[in-house]
């Protein structure tokens, strides 16, 4: 009976009339710098139980009071600097300044919002005010704004805190990162001690440092300051509990409960213990329709790679679009079986690589406005070796990034010709879709490290050859046949597609987000030169080449099955690197392809691109959750609106759920 009222439910729905349906979704919202701001849409959410969206609703405003954490975590002065901002701002009638000075102050804490704080979220560069500092002033003397003097050195003078985090050789590297996962004074050296001689070697190790930040006492000891209600940002923390707490009575299953029961006792207590529990309970959380993250997840912002930068996303499983990764995932051991790496670096037994497609409801932390468009967890290996891990790739993000360039003459500019471009209209949102799914379901989980080798063996590059790995995986198998035989592609050609978009993107179209004479440093665009460049280097019978015409660069394909053989071959030796933990051939590779700059043609596509007036960055707004409840309190009806502009969004975060005191 629910199976037909389903079915009658979503024919309905279909024929509705709502003006979600019927009339065009305005995905671009904003554009500032190097940035522009979409909406995503949240399809299916009204074909959720009223159950479900209360837990959505719960969920979202856990989400969303953590958003100070970030700030602070990517540097010490954010929060004050940021409220400073704000204030200015809510008082622009007594500034009484020209609407030139005020549109570049604006654009100055857009950006603000947008990094969560003063540094380039992919660059990791401060960025500097177009106003001067006595402007800055002489607005909050008029205006009656008190801010501490201290943010001004840092605000703006370019020396100050000039790298969010320093990845260069042979400098401390806590010393030259503003990002505040160390207390003033603590050096790189103090740091790698306390962590070795606190490091867990226990066949399940406590993630050690996860949540906290290490500090200098008075008596010039390191101690942990630890994240937790109660503690260093206990004051967010508390509203986050509160509100999982909430979430827990709508809880789809018992699993889900246990889920949120732990990670409620890890926010109360810090103890990394429960913290491995709430993993390992939610990787094993496969039935309940919506999921999330919430927490100290990711290490890529601390410069040693082991505190977690706080994080959330609220989703719910996208059903079609699931079927196609599980598909994938079923077929997990065809793949690892028939990839291109020697035998001795597969797995015998490829398992725990669950794989679905989700719709986000919500983005905070790490994941807002700039987001990921895929997740894997949990990060601790062991916990991923036992249990396995979740994979998702989330499809109304990239959609919504696909709809916004549409008719933005980029690929009318980069693309050799229009045979590319027909291809490419055709097929390409698909093979994108199609490579996240073989990325995250089937290339990180393939293959296995030899015995005695550790994940962390590649040190600093770690993160790059990783990426390749998975990318690689997934680039190799776009081409094959399995792929149209199980009904994933709808001819043998469509990779294409795909393939023509990596080789472009990664030789030269992701250089529109490097600023001339930068190298790259993000581990994804890394992989992603490194692969194409890697490629044309290797292209000994011009499978693939730039080509140059009318005085343009463009990429040319002239073998499709050779490229595929190039991408299977450096498969192969990014997973021997990978598997024997081959540190100096990890160095080499990336120092060679990924990390340097062809000059002139990143000048030459720098002007090509900026003719056509797009932002390289995408971040997004997110919906508002309307929510009605009956005199009880209890919740009758959560319905979204998508009206918010992205200043307004901010405004209303700063003033609805900022916690933290300006300094922590
Ligand atoms: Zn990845």
């Amino acid at each position: 009976m629910n199976k037909h009222l389903f079915i009658c439910i979503a024919a309905v729905c279909l024929l509705c009339g709502c003006n979600r349906h019927n009339q065009s979704f305005q995905y671009n919202v904003d554009k500032f710098y190097d940035l522009e701001i979409l909406r995503y849409d949240v399809p299916e959410f009204d074909q959720l139980t009223l159950q479900q969206k209360s837990l959505i609703y719960c969920l979202s405003e856990a989400a969303l009071w953590g958003r100070d954490i970030l700030f602070d975590q990517n540097g010490r002065y954010n929060l004050r600097i940021r409220r400073a901002c704000e204030a200015l701002y809510l008082n622009k009638d007594k500034v009484q300044c020209t609407d030139q000075d005020w549109a570049v102050f604006e654009k100055y804490l857009k950006r603000v919002w947008f990094s969560n704080g003063i540094h380039h979220h992919y660059s990791e560069d401060k960025f500097l005010p177009e106003f001067t500092q006595e402007w800055f002033v002489a607005a909050c003397d008029k205006a009656g704004v008190t801010y501490d003097a201290a943010i001004l050195p840092v605000m703006f003078d370019p020396a100050v805190m000039p790298k969010r985090m320093s990845q260069q050789d042979g400098v401390d590297l806590i010393a030259e990162s503003a990002g505040n996962y160390y207390g003033e004074g603590v050096t790189q050296a103090e740091a790698e001690a306390w962590y070795a001689t606190h490091k867990d070697n226990s066949p399940e190790p406590l993630w050690i440092g996860l949540n906290s930040q290490l500090v200098k006492n008075e008596k010039g000891e390191i101690v942990e300051r630890v994240y937790q209600v109660g503690g260093l940002y206990g004051e967010a923390l508390e509203h986050v509990v509160y509100w999982l707490k909430e979430a827990r009575q709508y809880a789809e299953n018992d699993q889900q409960r246990l889920v949120l029961d732990k990670l409620i006792a890890f926010n109360e207590t810090g103890d990394l213990k429960l913290f491995n529990e709430y993993c390992i309970a939610w990787v094993k959380d496969l039935d309940s329709r919506v999921d999330f993250v919430n927490g100290f997840t990711e290490t890529y912002s601390d410069p040693l790679g082991i505190t977690g930068t706080w994080e959330s996303m609220v989703n719910f499983k996208d059903m079609k679009a699931t079927r196609r990764a599980q598909l994938i995932s079923e077929n997990a051991q065809w793949f690892e079986d028939h990839s291109t790496t020697d035998p001795k670096y597969k797995k015998e037994e490829v398992k725990g690589v669950s794989a679905k497609v989700i719709t986000a409801a919500i983005l905070a932390g790490d994941c807002y406005p700039a987001t990921p468009i895929g997740i894997n967890l949990p990060n601790a290996n062991w916990i991923r070796k036992a249990y396995g891990s979740k994979s998702v790739t989330i499809d109304n993000l990239m959609h919504a990034y696909n709809e916004a360039a549409k008719g933005n003459g980029f690929n009318e500019e980069f693309m050799i010709d229009d045979e590319i471009r027909a291809i490419y209209t055709e097929y390409g949102a698909q093979c994108g879709d199609l490579h996240t799914d073989l990325h995250e379901c089937v290339g990180h989980g393939s293959g296995k490290l030899m015995p005695g080798v550790t994940k962390d063996a590649l040190k600093e590059h770690a993160s790059t050859i990783e990426e390749a790995r998975a990318d690689l995986f997934g680039l190799y198998y776009l081409a094959d046949p399995k792929l149209v035989e199980l009904g994933l592609l709808p001819n043998t050609g469509a990779y294409k597609a795909g393939y023509y978009q990596q080789m472009m993107n990664g030789a030269m179209t992701q250089l529109v987000r490097i600023e001339p004479g930068k190298d790259i440093e993000e581990a994804h665009m890394r992989n992603r030169q490194l692969i194409a460049n890697w490629v044309l280097d290797h292209a000994a019978n011009k499978e693939v080449e730039i080509i140059m015409r009318d005085g343009k660069s463009f990429l040319q394909i002239n073998d499709y099955e050779g490229l595929r053989r190039l991408y299977g071959e450096l498969l192969a030796e990014i997973q021997r690197i990978t598997s024997e933990g081959d540190y100096p051939a990890a160095k080499a590779i990336v120092e060679k392809y990924a990390v340097k700059v062809n000059p002139e043609l990143h000048k030459e596509v720098l002007e090509r691109f900026a003719k056509l007036n797009i932002a390289p960055y995408k971040g997004f707004v997110n919906p508002v959750y309307k929510v009605e409840r009956n005199a009880d309190g209890d919740i009758t009806d959560v319905a979204l609106d998508f009206t918010e502009g992205y200043v307004e969004q901010h405004l209303r975060y700063s003033r609805d759920y900022s916690p933290l005191p300006s300094v922590n």
